[in-house]
């Protein structure tokens, strides 16, 4: 999509810190983090959200989970424990409108799932 940011990060339009990249997906760290840990991990692809993802994008999205272990082993926090979420919609406080993973670690986190 043309305006999306993601989109133009996975494109390489915009600048990241890359922590993996292949074909299908980018992880990168998060600008603003909320944890020691804070990767993103995106399907190149424009995928919306959760409800916008299609039969096709089954393969994709558990790669999509996949890289996020990945992102944690590679980010030393296995042993530790991490956690991984994805926000979808307003109440969720979803602010990016293209299908990611936010892989949180390095510290104890709260209770709630925030
Ligand atoms: P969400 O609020 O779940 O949609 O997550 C979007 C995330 O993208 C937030 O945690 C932002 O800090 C992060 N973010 C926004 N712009 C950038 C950027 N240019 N590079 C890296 N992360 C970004």
């Amino acid at each position: 999509m043309n305006d999306c940011l993601f989109c133009k990060i996975a494109a390489g339009q915009i600048p990241s810190t890359k922590v993996y990249e292949d074909d299908d997906v980018l992880a990168f760290r998060d600008i603003a983090p909320q944890a020691p840990v804070h990767v993103l991990v995106i399907p190149k692809k424009h995928v919306s959200g959760w409800y916008d993802a299609k039969d096709e994008s089954d393969a994709l999205l558990g790669k999509l989970m996949r890289t996020a272990a990945a992102v944690a082993k590679m980010e030393g926090v296995v042993e530790s424990g991490f956690r991984v979420v994805s926000n979808c919609g307003a109440d969720a406080q979803q602010t990016v409108k293209h299908l990611h993973l936010h892989v949180l670690g390095g510290r104890a986190m709260a209770g709630e799932m925030a």
